[in-house]
């Protein structure tokens, strides 16, 4: 079980606002890329490349090992979602920090695919196998980076992504993603004054309005290929063109390249439709289309909906395909 959504996206909104503090070379607002290169570093090899991770002084209860080791899961994670590592090198920096827990993180791309996550000093071996803040970080590193205001792809696409790529990886169950998903997914509606995705730069819309806009596009290229294809192909698609987070890319080449390696045209035409306007979309709907029914806090599957073969697909591994 995972703690995540509101909890969760507190925590991803304070990657913005990482205080300078007891070691200030290493929470600047950027990546520290200097300081970093300083340290001694690690090498891990992940599929298709390797991290260098490195530690700004501090204690922390748990092991080093223990540290890599859910860095290598995580990297597992993403890898299986997007056929492998987003990049072939990228520096990791684990910044001990106050208290328990994974406390916040970044991802970079300017000088060189970069994460910098700070870890409270008293984290235990369980917070770590429940984290999924360096699952979100990594899927960052599969992106291009975009203008401001388009930040919501982003932050959707990770946030989405995230929870897709655990339950393909075994880390966590479809009952438990659609649960967090129902509960959640609210917060991404657009409010009264919303002007669209790209006009509309609050949390809500953000992240969750984001991640509404990445289900969608993964059920409309489903619908539009008789379930053979769907958004994980569409952004293996753009990494294979070299977008990644060390590359600027305007959101036209990314819906192009995306929509390409799909043969269809969903990805645009729901841009179109959600850039500037408020789409009021009608999740009910949408969960019971779907055959997704929450009683209580349990949620079951109806196999016979009008969308069920599509929801199993969207958290199949690629490799259980049919
Ligand atoms: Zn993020």
């Amino acid at each position: 079980m995972r703690s995540l959504p509101r909890t969760a996206m507190a925590l991803a909104i304070s990657i913005c606002a990482i205080p300078a503090a007891a070691q200030p070379e290493f929470l600047t607002r950027g990546m520290p890329y200097a300081a970093f290169d300083a340290l001694p570093t690690i090498d891990l090899a992940v599929p298709n490349g390797t991290l260098r991770i490195g530690f700004a002084e501090g204690t922390t209860a748990l092991p080093r090992q223990d540290i890599i080791d859910w860095i290598a899961r995580s990297a597992r994670t993403v890898s299986i979602y997007f056929g492998r590592f987003p990049v072939r090198s990228a520096r990791v920096l684990v910044v001990p920090s106050e208290g328990s827990g994974v406390r916040g993180g970044q991802a970079f791309g300017y000088r060189g695919a970069a994460i910098r996550v700070r870890l409270g000093r008293s984290t235990d071996r369980p917070a770590l196998e429940h984290d999924w803040i360096m699952v979100h970080e990594m899927i960052h590193l599969a992106l291009p980076n975009l203008d401001d205001r388009h930040n919501w792809l982003s932050e959707g696409m990770a946030t989405y992504v995230e929870s897709i790529a655990r339950v393909q990886a075994g880390e966590l169950t479809d009952e438990t993603i659609w649960a967090a998903f129902m509960r959640d997914m609210p917060q991404g509606l657009p409010r009264a004054d919303d002007r669209g995705l790209d006009h509309t730069p609050t949390w809500g819309r953000t992240y969750w309005g984001g991640a509404i806009f990445c289900l969608l596009v993964d059920i409309e290229i489903r619908k539009r290929s008789d379930n053979r294809y769907g958004l994980q192909d569409a952004l293996r698609g753009i990494l294979a063109l070299g977008g990644t987070h060390e590359q600027h890319w305007p959101i036209e080449r990314i819906i192009e390249v995306a929509d390409r390696a799909v043969g269809q045209t969903a990805l645009a035409d729901l841009y179109e439709q959600h850039r500037a306007t408020p789409v009021p979309v009608d999740l009910s709907a949408l969960w019971k289309g779907l055959g997704i029914r929450l009683v209580g806090r349990t949620v079951t599957f109806d196999a016979d909906a009008p969308l069920a073969r599509i929801r199993e697909s969207l958290t199949r591994p690629p490799s259980a395909r049919p």
